[in-house]
């Protein structure tokens, strides 16, 4: 447990950010690359720069903060998460990382712990997709995921591109940042779960071992438009029947890789003309394919594309498949976790290893820094939604599982 003083200091730094952005009754609207984005950022500079810490901002918007050790040539612990949220979002979602892991720097120098390993925060720019549909915006740049071309095709709802709202925001996206791998002995992500199981089994905190990926493609099928009275049911090609029939040929081909962990969805379905009076002609499907096993993902994948094919073909509908995206899923490090189970262990905080469905800034980091994700409870598994809630004594034994990871791996 956090000693008291420190208590009411961290909830008096969480409850001002919780403010940045904030729509009272609509919660916070923090977007990717926005005024609300990087107040946030300049809120961190100002406690850090009090406290004598470097700041450094690369120029993909992502925040640095170090505390040095006494040892500079030897590689950094990183930690860190992202101010950025949904629109109407919660306080906890990326911001609870970013502000403990503060904390914690707050507590050792205050503590006068000594370290060989810098210690530094890193706040992502970036995080959620909600403005440009692309996720973890910052730390794909950093590990080579994104390049400028890339920023300026992606665009939000007023065709404003990532390259432009850098250069807005002062920032050059020219001038790329590149993550020197060498630099960083490990890093250490703390997040809300984002759903319930730790609430439910009364666990504090969450020890991630596996982050699940998507794969995501766009399906149309194109058959015929004809009038719903004059077209006899024998001569249609309705491509909402056969879409429906596509829609269970997903859900099954996710029940089949059950025991996987993958699941299936179909997300989204536009019919046109879309009129009561009229077969349709067109439906897109967008699906989603998520788990933490590649090869059942790739099953559960060329499943729904053979059906896909076999129930076009049937009807005689003309079907495109477009694979729109295929991430791999990430293992965090053994060790990592091993550092982290001992602290819950030993300080007797309840806890559990599992898996997270959800994406976040970590998995880009962890093919290349051994790197560990730490969750606490999120009150109902709510998210993205401005009633997000974590108990502050959860918040706290997340802190102390940080703050002690940090040391261990710092020393
Ligand atoms: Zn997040």
């Amino acid at each position: 447990m956090m000693v008291k003083n420190a208590e009411s200091h961290f909830r008096e730094i969480f409850e001002s950010f919780s403010k940045i952005g904030l729509d009272k009754g609509r919660g916070i609207t923090r977007l990717a690359y926005t005024r609300e984005e990087e107040e946030a950022r300049f809120a961190l500079i100002k406690l850090s720069e009090n406290l004598g810490f470097k700041v450094r901002k690369d120029q993909a918007g992502n925040l640095w903060i170090r505390k040095e050790g006494s040892d500079s040539r030897l590689p950094a612990v990183l930690v860190g998460s992202h101010l950025d949220t949904v629109p109407q979002g919660g306080a906890y979602d990326g911001a609870l990382g970013v502000l403990l892991g503060f904390e914690c720097m707050r507590q050792l120098s205050e503590e006068g712990f000594s370290h060989r390993h810098p210690i530094e925060l890193v706040a992502f720019a970036g995080e959620e997709s909600s403005r440009f549909n692309i996720a973890t915006i910052g730390s794909k740049i950093l590990t080579g995921k994104l390049d400028a071309e890339a920023l300026k095709t992606a665009k939000d709802k007023q065709g404003i591109t990532i390259y432009q709202a850098l250069k807005e925001l002062g920032y050059d996206p020219d001038d790329l940042p590149r993550l020197d791998v060498s630099k960083y002995k490990a890093f250490l992500e703390l997040h809300i779960e984002q759903n319930d199981v730790l609430e439910k089994e009364n666990l504090q905190i969450g020890i991630v071992e596996k982050i699940a990926a998507p794969i995501r493609a766009r399906l149309e099928l194109r058959g015929v438009e004809a009038h719903s009275g004059a077209c006899p049911m024998g001569e249609r090609h309705d491509a909402l029947a056969a879409a429906a029939e596509v829609i269970l040929a997903v859900e099954k081909a996710g029940n089949k890789e059950k025991d996987h962990q993958t699941v299936t969805t179909v997300g989204q379905c536009i019919v046109r003309p879309g009129a009561m009076n009229v077969v349709p002609g067109y439906t897109e499907l967008l699906i989603d394919i998520r788990g933490v096993e590649k090869e059942s993902i790739l099953r559960a994948y060329e499943e729904i594309k053979e059906s896909s094919s076999a129930i076009a073909e049937k009807r005689d509908i003309r079907l495109t498949f477009d694979l729109l995206s295929s991430e791999s899923p990430a293992k965090l490090d053994f060790e990592i976790l091993n550092v982290i189970e001992t602290i819950c262990i030993e300080k007797k905080i309840p806890y559990k290893r599992m898996n997270s469905g959800a994406g976040h800034d970590c998995m880009n980091l962890a093919p290349l820094i051994p790197t560990g994700l730490i969750f606490v409870p999120s009150k109902g598994g709510i998210s993205h939604n401005k009633d997000e809630f974590t108990e502050y004594r959860d918040i706290y034994a997340g802190a102390e599982v940080l703050k002690e990871a940090i040391k261990v791996l710092s020393v």
